[in-house]
């Protein structure tokens, strides 16, 4: 079976974590998020973090340089040789140009769009809490959140800094300005499919792995 390489695509609070996690697990392939990897960088402190510590805070993108290095590094590590769940990147189109180039003949398999109208995606944002140790997603309302300890692993559960409502507004106008033509890139070399993401988790899930399987790509 070829590399399985999914974009997953879709506005923050799309649900882009969570089907992340769900797939990992279901195709045993890493989920890749580049804000994982840059929010641990600024936890913990290397120079990666310093140095974007600022952009993240404020709701904006990295440079595409920058992230466009973090990946190829992460696509060349021994777990990803069977595939990789991509959340977060790309971004723009020259990251996903820069992709293209990485992964090289084979390319991306498939651009899953994760479709939820804004007004939904502010709501799961601003309720939204994270594992910082284990990056566990809970919802406010959750013992885990209200207790301010994860289950999975005892980690603080808190707001993210970028899930702050002005944060929220600065992110997702950077989405409809950076990574909408991304939809025109994907849609132009037949790899774009949308899913309705205000479904259910579960929903959303056997969705996704519907269409895998009917491409044959798993
Ligand atoms: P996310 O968790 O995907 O919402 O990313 C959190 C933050 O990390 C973003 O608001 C950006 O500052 C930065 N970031 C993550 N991925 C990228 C990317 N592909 N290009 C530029 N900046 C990124």
């Amino acid at each position: 079976m070829a590399r399985l390489v999914l974009v997953i695509l879709g506005k923050q609070g799309a649900g882009k974590g969570t089907q992340c996690a769900r797939l990992s697990a279901r195709y045993a392939i890493p989920h890749v998020s580049t804000g994982d990897i840059l929010r641990g960088a600024v936890k913990a402190g290397t120079a990666l973090g310093r140095e974007v510590a600022a952009v993240l805070a404020a709701g904006e993108l990295v440079s595409d340089e920058l992230v466009n290095r973090l990946v190829e590094e992460r696509l060349g590590r021994p777990d990803a040789a069977p595939g990789v769940l991509l959340d977060g990147y790309p971004r723009t189109t020259g990251q996903a140009a820069a992709l293209d180039e990485i992964l090289g003949e084979a390319g991306v398999s498939l651009c899953v769009d994760l479709e939820v109208p804004v007004e939904l995606a502010v709501v799961r944002l601003s309720s939204r809490r994270v594992c910082v140790e284990c990056g566990t997603i809970y919802r406010e309302s959750d013992p885990e959140a209200v207790s301010g300890t994860c289950s999975k692993c005892g980690g603080d559960v808190v707001r993210r800094v970028d899930d702050e409502p002005e944060a929220i507004t600065a992110r997702l106008s950077a989405y409809e300005r950076d990574t909408a033509p991304l939809l025109d890139f994907y849609r132009s070399r037949g790899l774009l499919v949308g899913v309705d993401g205000t479904r259910e988790a579960d929903e959303v899930s056997a969705a996704i792995e519907q269409i895998v399987a009917a491409r044959g790509l798993a």
